[in-house]
């Protein structure tokens, strides 16, 4: 899991977009790790008025994890990797390049998201070329 040197690393296309599906996609995970969370203080973390406000939180994370899946997955299909055509976003079967970058339990394209945040930068996981968000 080393990160190509950021020389190498090209400018992605109109790059705004993936740094909306990146945003959309951290707000995703803050939702699906929320709702279970929010659910476990509805039962047990007391009653009456708090208990009402941890049952709207668990059902505004519910509403919001499914608009921005559904919003994300529209954003996403128009996005694709300039050099293979690849659609960066959508899970794929085929086999994935051996410099796709993968974490333990994510999937590539999570993985990719979490790059994108962290490094600022990600690996196309169909052909291997590496690109940067930052011109
Ligand atoms: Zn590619």
């Amino acid at each position: 899991m080393s990160m190509p040197a950021l020389k190498y690393a090209r400018t992605f296309p109109r790059a705004g977009r993936l740094v909306k599906v990146m945003i959309l996609s951290l707000l995703l995970w803050v939702c699906v790790l929320g709702l279970p969370y929010f659910l476990f203080m509805m039962f047990f973390g007391g009653s009456g008025d708090l208990q009402k406000l941890w049952a709207v939180a668990a059902l505004v994370a519910l509403i919001l994890g499914v608009l921005l899946r559904v919003v994300i997955y529209m954003l996403s299909t128009k996005i694709r990797c300039p050099l293979c055509q690849g659609a960066a976003f959508q899970t794929a079967s085929c086999r994935m390049n051996q410099n796709a970058r993968k974490a333990p339990l994510l999937s590539y394209s999570t993985s990719m998201v979490l790059d994108m945040f962290i490094y600022r930068r990600f690996v196309c996981k169909y052909c291997g070329t590496p690109f940067r968000l930052r011109k």
